[in-house]
């Protein structure tokens, strides 16, 4: 598989403190990955990292397979772009006086692109105004475009619906998904909230305490909160035997409850339980949600923020 970004043992420290530590990340090209992880996790210090800001204390990362060692990591670092904590606009400017200011920066003077641009984060209607007046989700779409300017294939966003309202948060779904499939732009997300992600992220990685607890597919992560029965009885030994006769996935959680992981013919498991003594005393069919294959992950909680 072809990765836009790649990290193995990589550590940074705060004094004592292990911000990341024995760090691993993996991003497959046209990826929307969701970096999910608490408060505090390690998230921005990964992303600060691999835009340059700050070097690690020890082990390497690659950007477009070119390792963080090598000279040409500031060139791959041009094929990206990034919205770290707040945007960095210029409140007193319009959008489309905040797009010039950035394609002056970078070096892209005659300005081609900027109309499209801003009809690509939906802007084009803004004038003269002034991104302060603008909305959060407006200002939060104004840092997209201007982390846009230099054509990034690879987008970085550090946490982008903090603070928005549902619309807010619709339209920087909706854009994300548009760049992801129309201009083939790879995105790596930090939220601390999954269920935000799961609307749109192809791909996982749960950080906790500086460490890359899992990564997986979202197909594996449905997978993993596919449906199931649970079933009460009123002896789970008797339940164990006989769904070990069925040949059925389960998981035994209390003295009383498991969980099924297999269709389940009622009928069938109420005679044979009966034929051991076992009475089942409720029955329900439920789905894991994201929020608890999140908290039996990686623990429950707020942050140490
Ligand atoms: P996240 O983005 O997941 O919320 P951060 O990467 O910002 O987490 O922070 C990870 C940990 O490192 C936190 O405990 C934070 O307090 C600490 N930290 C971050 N930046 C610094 C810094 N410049 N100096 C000291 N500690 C820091």
């Amino acid at each position: 598989m072809d990765y836009i970004l790649t990290a193995e043992s990589l550590s940074k420290h705060y004094g004592h403190f292990k911000a990341l530590d024995g760090f691993s990340i993996h991003v497959p090209k046209g990826a929307v990955y969701g970096f999910v992880g608490k408060n505090g996790a390690g998230k921005t210090t990964l992303i600060r990292l691999i835009c340059g800001l700050q070097e690690p204390a020890s082990g390497s990362y690659t950007l477009y397979g070119v390792k963080n060692t090598e000279p040409g990591i500031a060139k791959c670092r041009r094929r990206m772009g990034a919205v770290v904590e707040t945007p960095s606009i210029y409140l007193d400017m319009s959008a489309e006086e905040n797009l010039k200011e950035q394609f002056r920066i970078i070096g892209l003077p005659s300005f081609d692109d900027i109309p499209g641009l801003l009809r690509l984060v939906g802007l084009e209607g803004t004038g003269k105004k002034k991104a302060k007046d603008f909305s959060l989700g407006m200002k939060q779409r104004l840092g997209i475009a201007i982390a846009l300017a230099g054509s990034p294939d690879f987008l970085i966003l550090d946490e982008p619906v903090n603070g928005l309202d549902p619309q807010g948060i619709i339209e920087i779904r909706e854009l994300i998904l548009k760049l992801n499939r129309e201009e083939q732009i790879t995105f790596l997300i930090s939220s601390h909230i999954l269920d935000e992600l799961s609307r749109l992220a192809t791909h996982y990685g749960f950080i906790d305490s500086g460490h890359m607890v899992r990564e997986m597919s979202a197909k594996e992560l449905d997978a993993a909160c596919r449906k199931c029965i649970r079933v009460q009885v009123s002896d789970i030994h008797a339940l164990a035997r006989v769904l070990d006769g069925m040949d059925f996935q389960y998981n035994i959680f209390s003295d009383t409850m498991a969980d099924i992981y297999a269709k389940v013919n009622v009928s069938e498991l109420t005679l044979a339980l009966a034929g051991q003594g076992c009475d089942i005393i409720s029955m329900t069919e439920r789905e894991e949600s994201l929020e608890s294959f999140y908290v039996n992950l990686i623990g429950g909680g707020k942050g140490h923020e």
